[in-house]
């Protein structure tokens, strides 16, 4: 009997991922339908009041996207499983995207953003650790009012990558951290409440990390900062050397 319990409860599990999926997907098509035109309404001729109006339905739209995103991506991780696509990734080249990605987030918030990173190539699945990086560096922006995120990326063992994303924000209460890398899950504090979010940023962090064979985890404490670390298997660890930055008469001589 308990098997059959079992097996249903998986079916009725699937299904509400699949449901999830279905119509989170259908959401974001007029969602984006609607940033878009709001995008197109703002190059025209506002007045300061109409474009105030624009402009929040602009946030309020970017707000609803990411939380529609997390929800698609968590039901599909759940609906389809995982699936890694491994390819080979130079670090530093993944490190210059996130830079790029997050630079006027960072300095909007006055904060300083410090990458360490290694010169090396390793077979992983970059799309993967990018979306990782994506919530957990977001979330360190968001809860650091002032002061410095670090970005530390090493290599352990030859072939253990470990990543440390570390802020000097807020902080979590050691009472609230098992609460942590649960599904739907945030915590009471005034950030949270600011800027919204649907609670499975960390979730579905862990769900990449455990598919990808690694751990996750946090050291924190309230005011004391948070870091976000994760350790995943690589393989083929290799020096990256990279390009020389092409010179102006370089381009010259290609044109
Ligand atoms: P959300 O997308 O709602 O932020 P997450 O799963 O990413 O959800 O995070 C869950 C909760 O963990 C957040 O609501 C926040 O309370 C806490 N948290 C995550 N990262 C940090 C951090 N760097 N500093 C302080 N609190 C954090």
């Amino acid at each position: 009997l308990s098997a059959e319990n079992s097996e249903s409860a998986q079916a009725a599990s699937k299904a509400k991922s699949m449901f999830l999926a279905t119509m989170s997907h259908e959401i974001r098509t007029p969602l984006n339908g609607i940033i878009g035109a709001v995008d197109l309404l703002n190059q025209t001729n506002l007045s300061e009041e109409q474009a105030r109006r624009a402009l929040t339905i602009r946030r309020c739209g970017h707000a609803l996207l990411a939380v529609i995103n997390d929800i698609l991506d968590f039901s599909n991780l759940d609906a389809k499983g995982f699936v890694c696509q491994l390819a080979r990734v130079a670090l530093p080249k993944m490190a210059d995207i996130l830079s790029d990605i997050f630079q006027n987030r960072v300095a909007d918030a006055g904060l300083t953003f410090e990458i360490n990173v290694p010169s090396i190539r390793v077979v992983t699945d970059d799309v993967r650790v990018r979306q990782i990086l994506l919530n957990l560096v977001g979330n360190a922006i968001k809860f650091t009012p002032h002061g410095t995120i670090n970005l530390d990326i090493s290599l352990l063992d030859r072939d253990v990558l470990r990543v440390e994303v570390k802020d000097s924000g807020i902080g979590i209460p050691r009472e609230d951290q098992s609460k942590l890398f649960q599904d739907f899950s945030q915590i009471e504090n005034s950030a949270s409440r600011r800027f919204g979010g649907s609670g499975l940023g960390l979730a579905i962090s862990k769900r990449i990390v455990t598919g990808l064979g690694g751990t996750i985890g946090v050291e924190s404490d309230t005011g004391k900062g948070s870091t976000f670390w994760f350790e995943i298997p690589v393989s083929s660890v290799e020096v990256y050397v990279a390009p020389p930055p092409k010179l102006h008469s370089d381009k010259a001589k290609e044109n």
